[in-house]
């Protein structure tokens, strides 16, 4: 037996490895499993290419749970090492690795800065225990295995040892404070968290299934009967979905691995297969999930892998912010995971992977508006505020998106962004040559609006996303000489003026005159009283509020883009009169002032209940009002 010392540059690493990574402690099993995984995957390599000639067998890892004797044991049949190697890879390399990577550790200093831990490697172990075993038995012909061990100081022992079979058993001795590790439960769980897609079998003790009774007896009801057989565990998928080539795969088989990603989850609208390898190596399954009207959906669904190694569930920084509302798996080992997050997002793979995305997902929304409109439209409600927030959110994505994104009007038609500037271009060009983009948010509470436009030939689009107040204001920005402008924010003829302006019924003196009757109903503080000489067709008294007013009251509540100063913004509307109205010239032509005010408020109470705002002792006052006037 051989003593030696690891050579230790700095400090001793074992406490340091217990203390900084004590929040994550369980990643210990994921890094051996995959040093294990690694082991026999090299060996098969050899094996293809000649090199070694001996039988490859089942190859498999093992994690093997002793309660009593309080070690966990993970088992391969890959390589293997001879002294020498355990001497060159666990005593120099991996040492020199595990010390590198606490040195980054300890100036970041957070637990998550580190993304997903990854890099520690076989040290990892000593986050869990007192001391560690490695037996091992390298591939190579007439080998002599051999057994290292350490207690967690830089003093370690090696030697020679029998050990029939080939490969390594890494033996943890788990420390007092790491009890939680001896549980079944608790392995299963961590092993189906990092290892469910490893390459390699990965076998977690037996279990059992029930199989057809070889003697073929039947039961009373004249199946055969069953018998309770033990089989070996094998924790993982070996060739998950996002490995295989997209020609292979049907529809079927997307929505069912979504099913095994993310158990009884509502089946996703579609998906996108990644697959490069170069300049970077990227594969996976990005799924559209059924997203509504909403944003605040659930962002740390889609998974990083490594190898099909899982790393982590939140991959801000490595995909654009938008992304993350969709669902499924990346994996690239090129994305860099030992290094901190914040140096993750200046990183030109992880730049150029980010980029990728955006661009294959505008691309697949391309070719799906272009390869079949009719189901793309049916689909667009449940993706536009992921087009929207894209489109928002990253000038690239816009570029390419804009081409099938849809407007929908309230006949419920779409149309490109282009057809409908080309359609609205010759009604709805205003004087000073804007295209007004009419739009509701709510096509019942503004019904008599749209008929009104409609009946003057004018379009009206349905833009009820929560995004559309940002949304609109990009567009306005984007496209050339447009404005948007909610049907209630003002008089259909003020929101689209034109040259010809409606003759007034009422002189100027006469309109002056209107305006204290009904500044006399309403909360001053909160209606602006306005007299116009509308169309007689349109309502007498009318209740609006100002695009720009309420888009910045919108985008506050939203967050962000709005401004911050205007704080607490009361609610102001116009109270529109319509001069040219028979109604409002019967108010100005009565004789009694009593009754004059009576009709004024009649007249703006049906304006306010037209948009909702009549509310208690105003509504009740209304009803009896109006029973009163026709009894
Ligand atoms: P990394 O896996 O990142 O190289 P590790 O510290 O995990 O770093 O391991 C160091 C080296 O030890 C590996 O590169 C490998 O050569 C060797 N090694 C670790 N585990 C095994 C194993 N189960 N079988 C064979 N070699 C191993």
């Amino acid at each position: 037996m051989a003593t030696g010392q690891i050579n230790v540059q700095t400090e001793n690493i074992f406490p340091i490895i217990k203390k900084f990574l004590y929040s994550d402690t369980e990643i210990f099993l994921r890094e051996l499993v995959s040093n294990a995984v690694d082991a026999s995957q090299k060996l098969k390599t050899l094996s293809s290419l000649g090199e070694y000639k001996g039988e490859l067998g089942n190859l498999k890892v093992e994690v093997i749970l002793d309660k009593d004797a309080k070690t966990i044991t993970i088992r391969d049949n890959g390589i293997g090492m001879t002294g020498e190697e355990v001497d060159k890879y666990i005593n120099q390399i991996a040492f020199s690795g595990a010390e590198e990577f606490v040195q980054k550790y300890k100036d970041s200093g957070d637990s998550n800065a580190i993304i997903g831990h990854f890099g520690l490697g076989f040290y990892s172990s000593f986050m869990v225990s007192d001391k560690v075993e490695i037996l091992t038995k390298s591939h190579r012909e007439g080998a002599q295995a051999v057994k290292w061990s350490s207690n967690g100081t830089p003093e370690y022992t090696l030697e020679d040892i029998d050990k029939e079979t080939r490969g390594t058993d890494i033996v943890l001795h788990i420390a007092e404070d790491s009890t939680e590790f001896l549980e079944d439960a608790r392995l299963s769980a961590i092993l189906n968290k990092y290892c469910k897609f490893l390459p390699i079998d990965v076998q977690f003790g037996m279990k059992d299934e029930w199989v057809d009774s070889p003697t073929g007896e039947k039961d009373e009801n004249g199946n055969i009967k069953k018998d309770k057989i033990e089989i070996e565990n094998i924790i993982n998928s070996k060739d998950p979905l996002w490995t295989k080539q997209p020609t292979d795969l049907k529809d079927e088989d997307y929505k069912a691995f979504y099913q095994e990603l993310y158990p009884f989850s509502e089946e996703p609208l579609f998906n996108i297969h990644l697959n490069v390898d170069y300049p970077f190596n990227l594969t996976g399954i990005l799924y559209f999930p059924r997203l509504k009207n909403d944003v605040q959906v659930q962002k740390n669904k889609i998974q990083l892998y490594s190898n099909q190694v899982f790393i982590t569930d939140s991959v801000e920084n490595i995909v654009p912010d938008f992304m993350q509302l969709l669902h499924g798996v990346i994996d690239s080992p090129d994305i860099p995971l030992n290094v901190s997050r914040s140096y993750l997002q200046a990183d030109s793979n992880v730049k150029k992977i980010s980029s990728y995305i955006t661009k294959k997902v505008a691309d697949k929304l391309n070719q799906m508006f272009k390869d079949n409109r009719e189901d793309f439209e049916a689909k667009w409600n449940d993706i536009k505020v992921f087009i929207e927030y894209g489109m928002l959110s990253d000038e690239k994505f816009y570029d390419r998106a804009k081409k099938s994104f849809l407007f929908q009007n309230t006949d419920g038609k779409s149309f490109t962004i282009d057809e409908y500037a080309e359609k609205i271009k010759a009604t709805q060009t205003d004087k000073n040559d804007r295209v007004v983009y009419l739009y509701t948010n709510n096509q019942e509470e503004h019904h008599a609006l749209i008929q009104n436009a409609n009946e003057r030939g004018y379009d009206v689009l349905l833009l009820d996303s929560p995004l559309t107040p940002h949304f609109i204001q990009h567009l306005e920005m984007k496209l050339e000489k447009a404005s948007f402008a909610r049907i209630d924010s003002d008089t259909i003829d003020q929101l689209i003026k034109k040259d010809e302006e409606q003759p007034s019924k009422l002189s100027d003196e006469e309109k002056e005159a209107l305006k204290p009757i009904f500044e006399e109903v309403v909360t001053k503080d909160k209606f602006m009283v306005d007299v116009q000489s509308l169309s007689e067709k349109d309502q007498p008294v009318l209740v609006t509020q100002s695009e720009y007013m309420r888009r910045m009251t919108e985008q506050q509540k939203l967050g962000g883009g709005g401004m911050g100063f205007m704080g607490s913004m009361p609610e102001m509307y116009n109270l529109v009169v319509n001069a040219n109205h028979p109604l409002i010239t019967t108010i100005m032509e009565t004789k009694t002032d009593k009754k004059k005010q009576k009709l004024a408020e009649q007249a703006v109470d049906l304006a306010l209940l037209a948009k909702g705002l009549l509310k208690g002792e105003k509504l009740t006052q209304f009803l009896n009002r109006s029973i009163d006037l026709i009894k």
